[in-house]
């Protein structure tokens, strides 16, 4: 998961962090636990309401999250806001790892097989 390296100035940031809320400093850290949590259960921003202890926040931090324009309300949790512009899809990760799949299965044949073997295409299909 990527966390924008301007985190720690951004508008949202400032404004969670001035909240009269003792609870600020642990929403912001939950968020943080958050995307890390989402990222590693490839659910592309929904963070369930089962997950909170796990990302170490409560349904007051979320509200706090929510105040202050990180994450949505959606039926069972938050969704964190934007995740789909700055964090990659877990539809996109999963392409990623399969071509990776694929380039490892192809350089193994040639370098066991020779450059003409083509077993790497069947193995890529699961046949082989
Ligand atoms: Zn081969």
């Amino acid at each position: 998961m990527r966390l924008d390296s301007g985190i720690a100035s951004h508008d949202k940031t400032l404004a969670l962090l001035n909240d009269p809320s003792p609870r600020r400093w642990q929403a912001m850290a939950s968020y943080m636990f958050g995307l890390g949590w989402s990222g590693e259960h490839g659910t592309d921003g929904f963070i369930p309401v089962t997950a909170l202890p796990f990302i170490h926040g409560t349904k007051a931090t979320a509200a706090l999250l929510v105040k202050h324009g990180f994450w949505t309300s959606t039926e069972g949790g938050w969704r964190v806001r934007n995740f789909a512009i700055r964090q990659e899809l877990a539809v996109v990760t999963a392409a990623k790892k399969e071509a990776q799949r694929i380039g490892a299965l192809k350089a193994n044949c040639n370098r066991w097989h020779g450059a003409n073997c083509t077993c790497w295409q069947d193995r890529a299909k699961g046949v082989a």
